[in-house]
């Protein structure tokens, strides 16, 4: 298949290429578009064949649920079975923005993207381009990130191609998302409300507005839980080389065993801070991906350092742990996943991993 390209152009209308996209969207074809986010690949929501459609060009499992777009409030109306007072609150502070909610469906909804639960996630996005797009289709639109199942979601058009080119009808480029990691799922179907993925919404924001808010006990990578949101439980997010995570104190001492790494000839990548970044000399540099000292920065170009190591391949990745608070709850979900939950931690004065010393 041949996938058009549109490049949408910044405080512009582009309603030309957001007709053309939706008329592949209307003829149940799929249309990868930009968010705040990352990329979403779209389906007409409503159309259990052309969500079929998405899964097959990701190479998506079927048990994993996806996400229904909307461009407008009462959009929602019609994919529930009515909104509780929490999904009310998150509505009316946070939408449209970086959050979705999990609310009960109504018939509506097909089990193609429901994956078979009695619920749906629902997300109303701020990018004007990505609402301009939903109006013209006319439908909710179904869309999971625009990458090949298991890699780290794309957040510029060029991503998406690498990923998408020839398996979709088309890619609108919107250029590159400014927040970079995915919405913050919220389960709202309980009395509590629950993060079950942390993203662009921040836990610190929701309990401001709903009091209190549980974090999904599965989060935290522990096997006896398992995760409500069934695409958390698959790995994810994760670059080709093996990613080793170093976390709390022991995040101070990247440089140094970036330096060991290298004495033994290894090709080693850093993802780090500035003033790690500076502890290493210049042919210390090859594959370091230094995000400078602000976290919404690294939040939005993680993905996009991770995925540029599927390019450089390097021996290892070590990379540099960051608090948990506000953005950094959902950086360190996506960077545990992308480690495959090998975490290095200071103890004593030693590095462990796993309860072993740790070396690279
Ligand atoms: P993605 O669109 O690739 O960012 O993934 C969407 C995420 O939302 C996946 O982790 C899904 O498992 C999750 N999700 C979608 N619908 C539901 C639902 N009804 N209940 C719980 N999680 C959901
Ligand atoms: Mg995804």
């Amino acid at each position: 298949m041949k996938t058009c390209y549109w490049k949408l152009v910044e405080n512009s209308d582009n309603a030309l290429a957001h007709k053309e996209a939706a008329e592949f969207i209307k003829a149940g074809e799929c249309v990868a578009f930009p968010t705040e986010t990352v990329y979403g690949l779209g389906a007409d929501g409503l159309n259990a064949e052309a969500v079929k459609k998405i899964f097959e060009a990701k190479g998506r499992p079927n048990d994993n649920p996806l996400i229904l777009h909307i461009s407008k409030k009462e959009d929602i109306d019609q994919l529930t079975t009515g909104l509780n007072n929490n999904a009310k609150a998150i509505m009316e502070h946070f939408m449209p923005g970086p959050i979705t909610i999990v609310i009960n469906k109504s018939d509506i909804v097909p089990d193609a993207v429901s994956a078979g639960l009695p619920t749906v996630a629902v997300r109303w996005p701020a990018h004007k381009d990505a609402q301009d797009f939903i109006r013209a289709c006319g439908c909710p639109i179904a869309a999971p990130s625009a990458n090949i199942s298991g890699r780290p979601s794309p957040t510029n058009a060029q991503d998406v191609m690498e990923d998408m080119n020839g398996k979709i009808a088309g890619v609108l480029d919107g250029g590159s998302c400014n927040i970079g990691v995915e919405s913050t799922i919220v389960d709202t179907t309980e009395a509590v409300p629950m993060i079950l993925r942390p993203g662009g919404i921040t836990y610190e924001q929701l309990t401001e507005v709903l009091g209190v808010v549980e974090i999904d006990p599965a989060l935290h990578g522990d096997p006896n839980f398992k995760p409500k949101a069934p695409g958390m439980k698959y790995r994810h997010y994760a670059p080709k080389s093996p990613v080793y995570l170093f976390e709390g104190d022991a995040a101070n001492c990247v440089a140094d065993e970036a330096k060991k790494a290298l004495e033994k000839g290894m090709r080693v990548g850093v993802l780090c801070d500035e003033a790690t970044a500076q502890k290493l000399s210049e042919n210390e540099k090859l594959f370091l991906a230094n995000w400078g000292s602000n976290r919404e920065t690294l939040a939005s170009e993680l993905y996009y350092m991770l995925r540029d190591y599927d390019r450089t391949m390097p021996d290892v990745i070590l990379a540099q742990g960051v608090s948990e608070e506000g953005i950094g709850l959902a950086i360190m979900n996506r960077m545990r996943k992308a480690a495959g939950f090998q975490i290095v931690t200071l103890e004593k004065g030693s590095l462990l991993i796993n309860g072993q010393v740790f070396q690279v």
